[in-house]
């Protein structure tokens, strides 16, 4: 069990772009997944990406059944995710995130998605999601990028926000 720091926002870790991960059999992947789950569930989260720990490669944990009553866990990993489509409707959801504490925010999104990853055995796959599942996969991938929920807030209530998480985390600008 190694549950590490959520690195928050302001930190520049979480705007860094991840570096893709060439070999998902290695062990310090499998090591990153176990530390991942194990963060994700401690926290507790229904997802979590590397850079959320510090490590900016390409991997993300989901569980978005495990909090519902009686519920079994239900762990996904997700190596070198690429979203290859997805449709038109966007829906309001609202989002939060681990490494923006006690934030939550409406923003909008695809409701349905399909996607492309490699599994930890190195094999990879395609399918395709929609509900809380593709908010979630969605909102994790964008981590991977650099990008945060707060980036989708339209301009002037994005400002606002980001000063507001700036001044509580001591930053001066
Ligand atoms: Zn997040």
């Amino acid at each position: 069990m190694a549950v590490r720091p959520i690195i928050t926002y302001p930190d520049p870790i979480l705007r860094r772009t991840c570096a893709p991960i060439d070999d998902p059999t290695a062990d310090d992947v499998q090591q990153l997944a176990r530390d991942l789950a194990d963060t994700m569930y401690d926290a507790p989260g229904v997802g979590l990406a590397a850079p959320q720990i510090g490590v900016n490669r390409c991997i993300v944990v989901t569980d978005t059944a495990w909090r519902d009553e009686g519920a079994a866990r239900d762990l996904h990993v997700w190596i070198n995710p690429e979203i290859i489509w997805h449709n038109d409707e966007l829906k309001p959801f609202e989002e939060g995130c681990l490494s923006i504490p006690d934030t939550f925010h409406e923003v909008s999104r695809p409701t349905a998605i399909k996607l492309r990853w490699i599994d930890l055995q190195g094999d990879s796959h395609e399918a395709g999601y929609e509900g809380l599942m593709a908010t979630a996969l969605q909102h994790e991938f964008d981590h991977l990028q650099g990008r945060l929920f707060i980036d989708l807030l339209k301009p002037m209530k994005q400002r606002l926000v980001k000063r507001r998480l700036k001044k509580r985390a001591g930053w001066k600008r």
